[in-house]
């Protein structure tokens, strides 16, 4: 059986064991979690988790020496931020056109027990600033991925200008990525093991506690998601990428379930980048450089949940926004997206800066907390969806200058 397949079992009876288990019998279902669920799930996302780092590092760092001339990187960095920018801002206003349409908040909504502690968002200047690690040691220790990003490129262009002298070192790391795209193939087979544990897991606890009273807000997050998906990633793709949209979603496919079952862009990281490489005949120099950059800033489903939360959290407290205050929501949470780590849940966190930015109650967040696990996961596909888009963008334009490698033919009945 093919492994998107079994990751779809694992996701479908993780979600039906959940519930079950949440309605009928919660003592068995704590029993369980503890002791099947939440490791099954947690070993899986380790196992990903631990090629993060060495991955960002090994695939920047080549794709940037791959690329050759400097002139060439502005070039391809150029047209990603730009993608991303114009995507991300598209989404929101999908996200806001549709929550004054359908109006999600304006149906008697009960704010009385709405109580929420906004954490500390790191400011945009703080944001930028931090981007060249003091100890690029310390920023892998961490996780950085910002800071592991600029490095990595530094790296690149030092080997691009010193060529044939440091070739030792350009082999090791080409060597390393090769060993840990083998190791993401190796993982990948405990994927349904793991998509089945982290479902049952956030089901069995959550049942569908406050679905019912927040269906209107989780429909209309939900609607824009599948439309920025479908029109803008799909017309991008074939108007720009060339490419048939169906075999793009079909491609990417496997890598989006396994960015819903993680919730998390950067966790899944290693799974999007050999999917797109080679089920969408993505070259690894552009797929190295777009889409650990893409997992890190580029959060278009992000975006889109904090465009809706906004308006729905206005309507709810009935307080109207004016059209300069919406230009003000679109660019903070173009800002927000791009400030939100790729890990579960930091969009709702990021949602306090664009509430405070237009004087909107943050405890309002409360209101839609209880079903943010569920609609982080969606959003979270899609985040993944728009850098393997934007990685297809980027190949075909690059076309005409002439490809820097060959697309990777492997064998890919592994990932498809
Ligand atoms: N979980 C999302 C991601 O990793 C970020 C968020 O919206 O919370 O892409």
């Amino acid at each position: 059986m093919k492994l998107t397949a079994k990751i779809l079992i694992g996701l479908a009876l993780g979600a039906v064991v959940g519930l079950i288990l949440h309605f009928f019998a919660p003592d068995l279902f704590d029993t369980l979690d503890a002791y099947v669920f939440s490791p099954l799930g947690t070993i899986f996302l380790n196992l990903i988790k631990m090629l993060v780092v060495p991955i960002v590092f090994f695939s920047i760092t080549l794709g940037v020496a791959s690329l050759g001339d400097p002139k060439k990187l502005g070039r391809i960095g150029t047209k990603t931020v730009a993608f991303f920018l114009v995507t991300t801002t598209i989404a929101i206003s999908i996200a806001i056109g549709l929550a004054y349409l359908f109006e999600p908040g304006n149906s008697g909504i009960d704010t009385s027990g709405a109580e929420y502690e906004s954490q500390q968002a790191p400011s945009v200047v703080e944001t930028f600033t931090g981007i060249i690690p003091t100890n690029p040691i310390q920023a892998m220790a961490e996780g950085n991925m910002l800071q592991i990003i600029a490095f990595s490129i530094f790296i690149g262009f030092a080997l691009t200008m010193l060529g044939k002298k440091v070739d030792g070192v350009t082999k090791v790391i080409e060597q390393g990525n090769e060993i840990m795209m083998f190791l993401v193939n190796l993982i990948m087979r405990f994927a349904p093991y793991g998509a089945f544990g982290l479902l049952a897991s956030a089901i069995g606890q959550m049942g569908l506690d406050g679905a019912k009273a927040m269906a209107a807000y989780m429909l209309v997050v939900l609607l824009a998601l599948f439309i920025h998906a479908f029109v803008v990633y799909g017309g991008a793709v074939s108007l720009i990428g060339k490419m048939n949209p169906i075999r793009f979603f079909k491609g990417f496919f496997p890598a989006a379930t396994v960015g819903f079952s993680t919730s998390s862009s950067s966790s899944t990281l290693p799974i999007s980048m050999k999917t797109a490489q080679e089920n969408l005949g993505v070259p690894k120099s552009i797929s190295g450089f777009v889409q650990p950059l893409g997992a890190t800033i580029n959060m278009d489903g992000t975006a889109i949940m904090q465009g809706v939360a906004t308006i729905f959290i206005a309507q709810v407290y009935g307080s109207d926004l004016a059209f300069s205050q919406l230009i003000m929501v679109v660019v903070t949470a173009v800002l927000a997206s791009i400030g939100t780590a790729g890990v579960p849940g930091v969009g709702l966190i990021m949602l306090a800066m664009v509430l405070n930015q237009v004087q909107l109650p943050v405890e309002g967040i409360a209101l839609i907390i209880g079903i943010d696990r569920l609609l982080d996961m969606t959003r979270t596909a899609i985040n993944i969806t728009g850098d393997a888009a934007c990685a297809v963008v980027v190949t075909e334009t690059e076309k005409k200058h002439g490809l820097p490698e060959e697309p990777v033919e492997t064998d890919i009945s592994h990932v498809s």
